[in-house]
């Protein structure tokens, strides 16, 4: 049986620029650590020989569009990950269609490609904004990849059915969603494969994961580029965060926790299993349903 090719995913956004406006309120563009350490995901990948999807975010493509260039002219598949990194149930139906349509213009006029598809940030897509699936469809998207079947504190679709699929949308409409892998462990579904699971958990449970899911289906693994990122960040936000209220602090310490070893678990994952951009992944699985 030949080995299954799982999808590699990464959401390219500015942690600086994003915490800046969630945590302190301050409007700012991406701070050039975005560039940095997607450019050490992309020599990375390079190495391996892997092809990957890059979701972008609209300010990211805008502000830096040679790295948007530079992620197509490498082979990978790029993606929308919104504008503003602003969560959907945070969006009326038209500001989420400005969110997208936006940013996806942004992405191509930089890349000189069709972008095809789309990942909410925060994984915000759920029952309470599914109607969001309805607005990508009429933005000319292909697919989805923003659906978590778990039962999340922020996000999660308790009891979307896990594989790759056509969905047909209340307006008529094919979709297709491809959601992010979970396993199920002492009776709950927990999302193993990628982001602070990957990150603060011991490699090894991440690869029994993606060697288990990979028994019946490709698995979807996320991360983003500044999870390798050790350095302290940009003067203002430093002290920003010095003046900032206990919680947000713990927040930010938790972010910044296990950083280090990223880069070698990244090594390992890329050894151990073989991955191709989602939007082939799909296309093999749907191929084979059909
Ligand atoms: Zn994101």
């Amino acid at each position: 049986m030949p080995a299954v090719i799982h999808a590699l995913t990464i959401d390219v956004e500015d942690y600086y620029s994003i915490y800046r406006r969630d945590l302190f309120g301050v409007e700012g563009p991406p701070t050039d650590a975005v560039v940095r350490n997607t450019n050490r995901v992309l020599e990375r990948l390079a190495r391996h020989g892997v092809k990957a999807t890059f979701f972008m975010l609209g300010e990211v493509a805008a502000t830096f569009p040679d790295l948007t260039r530079k992620i197509v002219a490498e082979g990978h598949e790029i993606g929308v990950h919104g504008y503003l990194h602003r969560q959907v149930f945070k969006l009326s139906r038209d500001e989420f269609r400005r969110e997208v349509g936006d940013a996806k213009k942004r992405i191509e006029d930089a890349a000189g490609v069709r972008v095809e598809g789309h990942r909410a940030p925060a994984f915000s897509i759920r029952p309470d904004t599914a109607w969001g699936l309805e607005v990508l469809a009429g933005l000319g998207l292909v697919y989805d990849s923003s659906i978590f079947p778990i039962a999340g504190r922020r996000y999660g679709w308790p009891g979307f059915a896990p594989n790759i699929q056509v969905m047909k949308l209340p307006c008529g409409v094919n979709f297709i969603e491809a959601p992010l892998s979970t396993v199920t462990i002492l009776g709950k579904a927990l999302p193993v494969c990628g982001g602070g699971y990957f990150r603060h958990f011991p490699y090894m449970i991440t690869r029994w994961a993606m060697r288990h899911i990979g028994k019946v289906r490709p698995a979807i693994v996320y991360m983003h580029p500044h999870e390798l990122d050790t350095t302290p960040g940009p003067e203002d936000f430093v002290a920003a965060l010095k003046k900032a209220p206990p919680p947000v602090r713990r927040f930010h310490r938790l972010q910044m926790r296990h950083r280090k070893s990223f880069e070698k678990k990244l090594e390992r994952l890329l050894t151990d299993f073989q991955f191709a951009p989602l939007r082939n992944v799909i296309s093999t699985v749907l191929h084979r349903k059909a």
